[in-house]
C-alpha cells in the first residue's frame, strides 16, 4: 500500500519536472537531492520522489569547505533568525535580504515551575516556537519552501494543511508578492481558519479529513490546473523539511553550543522530528557540539497515534489510522515519514507516546499555570508525553531536556473552554469583599 502510494508520488515528480523548465539554481551549500531509500542523487528542482525506487528525496550538502571556529563566528553574527543559519541551508547567498517573514530564534525558556512539578532535576526547557510570526513553527519550513519556489520561478504558493501550514503559507505568499491558493479540512478550529484567510490569499475548505486534502494536492499536481504552483509539502517537500532543522541549531547554540540529553517532539508527518536529527548530527559532523549520544521522544495524541502504537507493537511499519482528536495540527493518520520516525527514536534509545484529549488540556494548563506559555494542543501533547514518560521512568529526570511547543493557544482556544472570569462583581469594595477575593 505504501508502495502504491509512493508508486503515485513518483510519476506526478516525474510530470512536474518535466512541464517546468529546468532552471540552474544556485543554492548555496545544497549540493543535490539525495534518496533517502537508495541514495540516487539528482540535481536540485522541484521533485521530491526517486526516480528508481520513489523513496523521498532530500537535499545533501557540500559542507567540506567550513572551517568549525570560521562557521561558529559567522553564525554568531547572524541575524536574529533562521537565516542565521543560511550555511546549512539550501538558500542562495544573500537569502537575509529577500522579503520573506524571516521566523525563528525564538526562546529557549528554563522552566524551573514545570520542572519542580514534575520531577525534573536535570534542567528543563520549553522551545517556545509560538513566538514565530504566525505563532506557530510552520513558519520555519515555508520560509524555507518560498526561497525554493522564488528559485523554480513558481508564482503561486500552496499547501494541504491541518490548519498552521495554511496561516504561514498566507503570510509568507502576502509578504514575497507571491499568489497563495491553500487547501484544508473544512472543520478546523475557527482561530486557525481565521488565521489563515485574514492575508488575503485563497482558503479551500475540503470536505474530508487531512489526508483527503493531501490527496487532492498529490492530483492536482500532476494536473494542468497545479502547472507554475510550488506546493510547499509535496513538490517543495525536501526544501520546506529543511527548515525543521532550524530548531536543532538553535536548541544547541541557545544551550551554549551543547546537545540536549533529551528532546520531546510532536508527530503529525513525522518530518519536523526526522530533520531535527539530522540538523543534530550535523552539528556533530561540524564539530560544533561535542559528539555525544542524545534521545529523541516522538509525541501523539491518542486519537490519532500511527507512529506511538507502531513503536509499542515494535512494527517497523504505520498502520494508517483516522483521526480523532482535539490535537488537530497533529492530526495525520498516514505520516509520510513514520517509518523513519521509529527508526530514529530506536536507534537514539527514545520512545513515541501518547496522551488521551484530557491529559492534552491538563497539560496546556499545566504549562500556562508553571511557565506563563500559553501553548495550542500541539504543545499539551508535548509535555502531557513529557509528564507521562517521567512518571514511567523512560525519560530521565537527571538530564537535560527539551521540550518544543510548536503552537499557540490563541488558536486552539475551544480546548480550553470554560476557562474565563473568577466572579463578576459591582464596581464597589464591599462588592469585591462579598466574593471572597479579598
Ligand atoms: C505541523 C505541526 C507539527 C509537526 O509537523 P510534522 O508534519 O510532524 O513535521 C507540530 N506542531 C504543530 C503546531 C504543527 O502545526
Ligand atoms: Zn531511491
Amino acid at each position: 500500500m505504501r508502495k502504491m502510494r509512493r508508486k503515485g508520488l513518483a510519476s506526478m515528480a516525474v510530470q512536474t519536472v518535466a512541464s517546468t523548465s529546468t532552471p540552474t539554481v544556485d543554492l548555496g551549500p545544497a549540493a543535490a537531492l539525495s534518496c533517502r531509500e537508495c541514495g540516487h542523487r539528482v540535481s536540485l528542482g522541484p521533485v521530491f520522489a526517486c526516480e528508481e525506487c520513489f523513496g523521498p528525496l532530500e537535499i545533501a550538502y557540500d559542507f567540506s569547505a567550513y572551517d568549525t571556529e570560521e562557521l561558529r563566528a559567522r553564525i554568531e553574527a547572524g541575524p536574529a533568525n533562521i537565516w542565521r543559519y543560511a550555511p546549512l541551508l539550501p538558500v542562495p547567498a544573500g537569502v537575509a535580504d529577500k522579503p520573506n517573514i524571516n521566523p525563528g530564534w525564538t526562546k529557549l525558556v528554563k522552566a524551573d515551575n514545570l520542572a519542580r512539578e514534575l520531577g525534573v532535576t536535570g534542567g528543563l526547557f520549553v522551545k517556545d516556537d509560538s513566538g514565530n510570526p504566525t505563532h506557530s513553527f510552520k513558519d520555519r519550513v515555508v520560509a524555507q519552501a518560498l526561497e525554493a519556489a522564488r528559485a523554480f520561478g513558481f508564482t503561486t504558493l500552496s499547501c494541504s494543511s491541518t490548519g498552521n501550514l495554511a496561516g504561514a503559507v498566507g503570510a509568507a505568499a502576502a509578504r514575497a508578492g507571491f499568489r497563495s491558493c491553500v487547501f484544508i479540512p473544512h472543520d478546523l478550529e475557527q482561530g486557525k481558519i481565521v488565521m489563515a484567510a485574514v492575508y488575503g490569499g485563497e482558503l479551500v475548505g475540503i470536505e474530508g479529513n487531512y489526508d483527503d486534502v493531501n490527496r487532492f494536492c498529490s492530483e492536482l499536481i500532476g494536473d494542468p490546473a497545479g502547472e507554475g504552483w510550488g506546493f510547499v509539502n509535496v513538490n517543495l517537500r525536501p526544501y520546506y523539511a529543511e527548515g525543521s532543522k532550524t530548531l536543532a541549531y538553535e536548541i544547541c547554540e541557545q544551550l551554549g553550543w551543547r546537545l540536549p540529553d533529551q528532546i520531546v517532539i510532536p508527530i503529525a508527518s513525522g518530518s519536523q522530528l526526522t530533520k531535527i536529527d539530522k540538523g543534530l548530527k550535523e552539528l556533530i559532523e561540524l564539530g560544533l557540539v561535542e559528539d555525544r549520544p542524545y534521545k529523541i521522544f516522538g509525541a501523539q495524541a491518542e486519537g490519532c497515534s500511527p507512529v506511538s502504537a507502531a513503536f509499542k507493537a515494535g512494527h517497523d511499519v504505520v498502520r494508517p489510522q483516522k483521526p480523532d482528536t482535539i490535537a488537530k495540527s497533529l492530526a495525520i493518520g498516514n505520516p509520510a515519514d513514520g517509518p523513519y520516525v521509529l527508526d530514529i527514536a530506536r536507534r537514539t534509545g527514545g520512545a513515541v507516546e501518547d496522551v488521551t484529549d484530557e491529559e492534552v488540556v491538563d497539560a496546556i494548563r499545566l504549562l500556562a499555570r508553571t511557565e506563563g506559555i500559553f501553548a495550542e494542543t500541539a504543545g499539551g501533547v508535548t509535555v502531557g508525553v513529557t509528564r507521562k514518560l517521567v512518571k514511567a521512568g523512560v525519560l530521565d529526570p537527571t538530564k537535560t531536556t527539551v521540550v518544543l511547543n510548536t503552537g499557540d493557544g490563541l488558536k486552539t482556544l475551544d480546548a480550553v473552554a470554560g476557562t474565563g472570569l473568577t466572579a463578576t462583581i459591582r464596581p464597589t469594595l464591599d462588592s469585591f469583599r462579598e466574593a471572597g477575593l479579598a
